[in-house]
């Protein structure tokens, strides 16, 4: 459905979701580690075959009100307000393309490296707290499936069948047997390869440890209470 690169509000969902393993409905739930690990001791079971779950090797989720600061500072600097934003379109995968589309039909067009927030998030000054600390930055996983950036995909001999086109391509790890039926079920209409697997996780950073809490963190939260928000982007982004 896309990439979002702030922390999702989880609302009613783990009740909803519930509410339909109860009616006998089966249901797919994606969200971060953490957000599955809760979901699970919400439920107090797996209900294997009936819940699937897919989590994500996550950096860390941004703080929700930096983002609508972002929103704010991009209404105000384009006198137009936001009516769609796309974190990571495609193509775009590697450059983290950014799509800002305004409601008088401009486009705000920028990459990982010219973009103030996606490069204020892989600074990380603005991820929750309990990121930093994170449980489920390593291999013992949570879900029946993991999604991420397979950034150690063209380390070894690329095959001839191999593609790059730019749209990414995700690692998919199968972490359950209910993760394999659904992988089983799906197959078909994917295009995958089976990779080394100690290779394939060299370059995924959280498989193996949490985001670094970055020294300025605490100033930066001292900062943002003392300063508006172009202060911030100006000394932190
Ligand atoms: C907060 C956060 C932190 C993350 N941190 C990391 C990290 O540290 N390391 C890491 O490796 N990964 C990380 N990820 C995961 C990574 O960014 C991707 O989300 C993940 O790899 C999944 O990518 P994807 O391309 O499969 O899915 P998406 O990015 O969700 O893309 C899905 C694509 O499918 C398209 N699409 C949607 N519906 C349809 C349809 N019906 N028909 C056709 N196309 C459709 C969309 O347009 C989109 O292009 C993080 C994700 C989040 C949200």
């Amino acid at each position: 459905m896309g990439s979002k690169y702030v922390q999702s509000f989880i609302g009613t969902t783990y009740k909803d979701i519930r509410k339909l393993l109860l009616q006998n409905e089966k249901v797919l739930f994606s969200g971060t580690p953490c957000q599955v690990a809760g979901l699970y001791a919400f439920l107090k079971k797996r209900y294997v075959g009936q819940l699937f779950t897919v989590d994500l090797l996550c950096h860390g989720v941004p703080s929700p009100q930096i983002f609508k600061d972002y929103l704010n500072h991009l209404k105000s600097t384009h006198n137009a307000n936001v009516i769609d934003f796309k974190f990571r379109e495609k193509p775009g995968w590697r450059r983290y393309q950014v799509i800002a589309k305004f409601d008088d039909n401009k486009k705000d067009i920028s990459y990982k490296d010219t973009n103030e927030y996606i490069k204020g998030f892989l600074k990380g000054n603005f991820l929750r707290s309990s990121c930093y600390n994170c449980a489920y930055t390593n291999l013992d996983r949570v879900s029946d499936l993991t999604i991420g950036d397979f950034w150690n995909y063209f380390s070894d001999n690329v095959n001839s069948e191999d593609i790059d086109d730019d749209k990414g391509i995700s690692m998919l790890l199968i972490n359950t047997q209910n993760g394999k039926s659904l992988f089983t079920k799906a197959k078909e209409d994917l295009i995958y390869f089976a990779k080394d697997f100690q290779k394939s996780i060299e370059k995924s950073p959280r498989l193996h440890k949490p985001t670094k809490k970055p020294e300025t963190y605490e100033q930066f939260w001292q900062d943002y209470a003392q300063h508006d928000f172009s202060y911030m982007l100006k000394n932190y982004f």
